[in-house]
């Protein structure tokens, strides 16, 4: 199939140093596909990460800034600089900071290097959640009940977009992100300060007051579909993931594949995303994120990077999505076809964060002591060792221990283990909260719904 982009912006994509702007598990993570692939990295790293290990193992290893990700992570002009000065050829953003970036996707560009993700417009069009919505239906990808416009000023007309849709429904920040910016409203009395109140807060947290309405679902699971885009108009799907298991929108647990839906009805909406992928020009690795409830899918937004889970994503499909998301960047195209993607066996990922068990607060300090399970089917992807300095000012997230087996119940058994083995001293950590959760039995069924894991927590709250 013939490139929407054209064979041009297929040259000079070359390259043989790769800068990692990012930092922690996934700068490891991203380091060890280069390091695989023959390419040599430069890590950056902001005062507080001085000591981070994939700094040791980088050919070059430059502080762009004080601790504060603003003033480091975040420093588009300070990461070009680095780049320049080490002769970096391609740009890796990891997730989070510049990741879904437009502006910096195309500073990237117009530097002369390569970024490795797709390209600035893609990512503008996915990174607003409306104009996103828009190429969704237009590919024939299912979304969520509601306008595919943001909603007027006018009051009224807004109370009638609610009637429309039916109570209840969300009001969400169009370029929202991260969790945040959305309101439910149940009913027709609370709509107005609920959009007075989201309009503001997406004002101050994304730049704009842009808000757009949908239905909100009651009870749905949260299921994405992980594509892979060469630039050269090939496209497959990598199966699907649940990750329902979320605490305040954020996921904690996710596992490859989404249990209990049959081939018939997930295999069309991979084609939709493949399909909206060639439409719009995608290129490179991405998510597209979906509620699922009553045996229907329904878009929510799209992810135009790499994530957090990709990893159980790789164990049940075999392929590298770090290395292939690379290799797309330098314009190979894809070796495998979608006959070629065969998902095999149950894979789990549980996020180690360094917080409270019960608070949930973030906890910083030195490790002390550290012990990581090893073992057939078990996989661990972290930054950390003993005597590693755990930094207040980034995320919480600090391992990933992610496994692999036959069967989900076979899987679930190996992630217990693999948490009974898994000792981190001298911070706390959400490891005692994640073994509490692999001996439950409605999760050990499957099939939970996105509001599961709130209403547990709750439960076990009482005295
Ligand atoms: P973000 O970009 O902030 O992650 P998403 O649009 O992906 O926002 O939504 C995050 C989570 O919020 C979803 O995984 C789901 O739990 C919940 N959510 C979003 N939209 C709806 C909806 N229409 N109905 C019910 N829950 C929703």
């Amino acid at each position: 199939m013939a490139s929407p982009l054209g064979e041009t912006s297929v040259s000079g994509m070359r390259f043989d140093t790769v800068l990692i702007a990012n930092r922690g598990e996934i700068a490891t993570r991203i380091q060890r596909a280069c390091r695989d692939l023959g390419l040599k990295t430069v890590c950056i790293c902001s005062e507080a990460d001085r000591e981070a290990p994939y700094g040791k193992t980088a050919d070059s290893f430059v502080c762009i800034g004080p601790s504060s990700a603003a003033k480091s992570y975040l420093n588009q002009d300070a990461i070009l600089l680095a780049a320049r000065l080490t002769g970096a050829g391609a740009i890796h953003p990891g997730y989070g900071f510049l990741s879904e970036n437009a502006a910096f996707a195309e500073a990237v560009e117009k530097a002369g290097l390569v970024f490795i993700g797709p390209d600035s417009r893609s990512i503008a069009i996915m990174g607003d959640k409306i104009s996103a919505k828009r190429a969704m239906i237009a590919a024939g990808v299912p979304c969520v009940p509601g306008p595919d416009t943001a909603l007027p000023d006018d009051p009224a007309a807004v109370e009638q977009i609610a009637l429309e849709i039916g109570y209840p429904v969300i009001i969400k920040a169009a370029g929202g992100g991260g969790g945040r910016g959305m309101r439910v409203v149940p009913e027709a009395g609370l709509l107005h300060d609920a959009v007075t109140l989201t309009r503001e807060e997406a004002r101050q947290a994304f730049g704009s007051p842009a808000l757009y309405m949908e239905k909100f679902l009651q009870h749905p699971r949260h299921i994405e579909i992980q594509v892979l885009c060469d630039h050269h108009g090939n496209a497959v799907w990598l199966g699907h993931r649940d990750c329902s298991m979320q605490r305040r929108h954020q996921k904690v647990v996710e596992e490859a594949p989404a249990p209990g839906i049959a081939p018939e009805i997930i295999g069309p909406v991979g084609a939709a995303c493949v399909k909206a992928c060639q439409q719009i020009g995608y290129r490179g690795v991405g998510t597209f994120e979906f509620l699922y409830e009553d045996e229907a899918f329904y878009f929510i937004e799209m992810n135009t990077r790499l994530q957090v889970e990709h990893p159980v994503t790789e164990l049940t499909s075999g392929f590298d999505i770090v290395q292939e998301q690379i290799k797309a960047a330098q314009g190979i195209p894809l070796v495998m076809t979608q006959e070629d993607v065969t998902c095999e066996g149950h894979s789990f990922e549980c996020r180690i964060n360094a917080e409270d068990p019960e608070s949930f607060m973030s906890s910083a300090g030195i490790i002390t002591g550290l012990t990581l399970p090893e073992g057939e089917g078990i996989r661990v992807d972290t930054h950390i060792h003993a005597g590693y300095k755990v930094s207040p000012y980034y995320d919480s997230l600090i391992a990933k221990v992610i496994v692999h087996a036959p069967t989900r119940a076979q899987a679930m058994e190996k992630m217990r283990e693999a948490l009974a083995d898994t000792c981190v001293e001298g911070i706390s950590t959400n490891i005692p909260f994640l073994r509490a959760l692999f001996e439950d039995r409605v999760f050990a069924q499957g099939e939970t719904d996105i509001h599961y894991l709130e209403q547990w927590l709750k439960l076990r709250s009482k005295p």
